[in-house]
């Protein structure tokens, strides 16, 4: 088993997204819209941009994402990669690709913990050990996380408010680390087609494992352009892109 204390089995606590826009500005254009605008620190699980699904996946890089990459590719499809410290420094050339090609790059911490037991420096260090790390890489800082297990607090919230980083949950969530294996991973496309079925907008899987690439990916992006849904980054988001923020899409 790959890195087990990184897997997300032990702890969860998903918390309930409040979508609160500090503005609303009528939208674009087209006027067709409205645009949030969110504060740094808000909890977001749900897609804005009527449409569009977000496809995202943790705990790379790993020997799978490459392969991950071409899939996307084929469909067209952007994707968001939070990413933890272990492997950066044996994938530049793959970190590079990501962003080359238009993909995100946001930060899943540097190693993993959950969050809420930490303490404010101990935080700080979780997230700019990897933000020194990606900036070195490829010159992106990012200035979106999701925090492990989706454990967050109050307390946790307020220091990525002051770190200046959005926080994405999720809102189908393929449960595909428990189902890593041809026999089980029809589980995941069962939750993965509720939970769309549902209104879910934003999707969680991990490129760590085998079956998430060689068939649960391959699925989803079937279902999704059958339902006619874009296959976004979270740039399916009203928020403005950041200079610095890795947002290629
Ligand atoms: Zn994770």
């Amino acid at each position: 088993m790959i890195l087990p204390s990184l897997l997300p089995l032990a702890f969860f606590s998903l918390v309930t997204a409040t979508l609160v826009p500090n503005t609303e500005l009528s939208a674009s254009n087209s006027g067709l819209m409205e645009q949030r605008m969110y504060p740094y620190g808000t909890y977001i699980n749900h897609c804005d941009v009527p449409g569009t699904v977000a496809l995202t996946f943790d705990d790379g890089p790993y020997i799978y994402t490459e392969e991950l990459l071409d899939l996307l590719d084929a469909y067209g499809a952007k994707a968001t990669f939070f990413m933890n410290g272990h492997n950066l420094e044996t994938n530049h050339r793959l970190l590079q690709r990501i962003v080359n090609e238009g993909h995100q790059l946001a930060s899943h911490t540097w190693g993993h913990p959950n969050l809420p037991v930490l303490s404010r420096d101990q935080i700080i260090q979780q997230m700019t050990l990897l933000e020194s790390a990606f900036e070195s890489i490829v010159g992106v800082v990012p200035t979106y996380m999701r925090p492990p297990y989706l454990s967050v607090s109050d307390y946790v919230l307020g220091v990525m408010a002051d770190l200046g980083y959005h926080v994405i949950g999720a809102s189908v969530d393929t449960k595909d680390y428990e189902n890593d294996h041809p026999d089980l991973i029809g589980r995941s496309v069962e939750k993965f087609n509720l939970e769309l079925d549902q209104g879910g907008t934003i999707i969680l899987a991990h490129d760590i494992h085998e079956q998430t690439v060689h068939t649960l990916t391959h699925i989803m992006l079937d279902e999704i352009v059958q339902r006619g849904l874009q296959r976004k980054s979270l740039f399916c988001l009203f928020v403005p892109v950041s200079t610095s923020g890795g947002f290629a899409n």
